[in-house]
């Protein structure tokens, strides 16, 4: 399929034959970020059929808007379709007049990172690899181990020791050779970088490898097809550590109304906890340089430092007429806590940040009530039980026998 014209860096512009083989510009170094350029008019006439056409029920079928288009590259696992939920009760306890919940928690691993690692094993199998290497705070890490299992390819991973223990345990039970790193996502980041140049391995971490944008579009295209291309909610609220998942869900509609797909581009709407607010901060100054700053927020899959894939998370989202919010880790928990109990999505912080933006947004007049919302949930609550369950309240002690009966029964009588 001829669907990509060429890469571009995201710095120089200078262009690049598909077929090369390094990762980031060769001019520009690790922050050279490439960028796929599809061709349109191909597009136009390829894309609605080959989605309807696609023998795959999954992410697979908008291979026409994908870097990997050979079938017999594509992952054994399907990814996708995730629901979007039209949230009646979270519409009325907003007051919002549409609001629809995609729920990517309920993907293979559990979060959103697995639309990109099937990218990375699909082009990986492309090119006869069988040993992928990872940076990751623990989610692209348990992607890749879960994704890479059934096809008989190696991971190999550095996480921050400090990693929640369910996305540890997700990576040794899938068989990955862990790495825990005495230090954070960006001391395991640099490792990575370090160690895939030095012994030769394919590296999905995150926006460095080009592919991995693109794979994370496919929310984006799913969200389309769900509203029947012609009923995507006004905003799309997505939660942002390193940048490349709003990247490629703007990207991913961008592409859309580019192929004449789309006629309204939602507004893409980036949401940041305050402890780790880099992206947020250059958008609001209007430039292009980051300042990099240590990270705080207890919201561990977006605690970043120094974010990789900034320059796409900027631009794509400008391109949208969208913007950047952030919030605090109390509002960040008040989220899971409003997801979990008006419509039984758990959600883990980072996974719930983008529904904090939504009540931001309402609250600083970014958007009004009258409108329609699309509110990405990036990550399982599972995967960090404490974390997702903070502000919840806590169950009620009760002693054993009919002797509780009596205290369930005043219990009932204050509230
Ligand atoms: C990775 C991740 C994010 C942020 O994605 P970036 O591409 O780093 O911006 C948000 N939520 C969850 C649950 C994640 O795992
Ligand atoms: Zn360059």
């Amino acid at each position: 399929m001829k669907n990509i014209l060429e890469k571009k860096c995201v710095l120089c512009n200078e262009s690049f034959e598909l077929e090369t083989s390094f990762l980031t510009c060769p001019k520009c170094g690790e922050e050279g970020i490439l960028d796929f350029v599809y061709d349109y008019d191909f597009i136009k006439d390829h894309y609605l059929k080959s989605v309807s056409e696609s023998p795959r029920p999954d992410i697979w079928r908008y291979s026409a808007l994908l870097p990997v288009t050979e079938a017999k590259f594509f992952t054994k696992t399907l990814i996708g379709p995730t629901p979007l939920i039209k949230s009646e009760r979270l519409s009325s306890y907003t007051g919002i007049r549409n609001l629809y919940i995609k729920d990517d928690g309920r993907l293979p691993t559990a979060s959103y990172k697995d639309r990109a690692s099937a990218l990375a094993i699909g082009s990986a199998k492309s090119l006869g690899i069988n040993l992928i290497c990872a940076a990751s705070t623990g989610n692209a890490a348990a992607s890749l181990a879960g994704l890479t299992a059934p096809e008989g390819i190696r991971s190999v991973i550095f996480v921050p020791a400090s990693a929640p223990p369910a996305k540890l345990a997700q990576l040794a039970t899938f068989g990955a050779l862990v790495h825990a790193v005495d230090g954070t996502y960006d001391d395991a980041f640099a490792l990575s970088l370090k160690a895939s140049s030095k012994f030769g391995w394919y590296l999905r971490s995150t926006a460095v490898n080009p592919v991995l944008s693109e794979g994370k579009k496919t929310g984006a295209f799913e969200m389309a097809e769900q509203t029947g291309y012609g009923n995507l909610p006004e905003t799309v609220f997505v939660s942002v550590g390193d940048g490349c998942i709003i990247g490629g869900i703007a990207k991913g509609f961008i592409d859309l109304y580019s192929a004449g797909i789309i006629k309204n581009m939602p507004r893409v709407i980036g949401v940041q906890a305050e402890g780790s607010c880099v992206i947020h901060d250059a958008f609001h100054l209007g430039t292009e340089k980051i300042t990099v700053k240590e990270p705080t927020t207890r919201a561990d899959s977006i605690s970043v430092g120094f974010p990789r894939d900034y320059i796409k998370a900027l631009r794509n989202v400008k391109t949208t007429g969208g913007t950047y919010v952030k919030v605090t880790d109390e509002e960040i928990f008040k989220s899971s806590y409003l997801l979990g109990s008006y419509e039984g999505v758990f959600a883990e912080p980072a996974g719930a940040t983008a529904f904090a933006g939504v009540l931001k947004a309402l609250e600083t007049g970014i958007i009004d009530k009258n409108t329609s919302c699309g509110v990405f949930i990036t990550g399982n609550g599972l995967k960090d039980v404490a974390g997702s369950s903070m502000a919840a309240p806590a169950a009620v002690k009760i002693p054993r026998g009919e002797a509780a009966l009596d205290v369930i029964e005043n219990l009932f009588k204050t509230k």
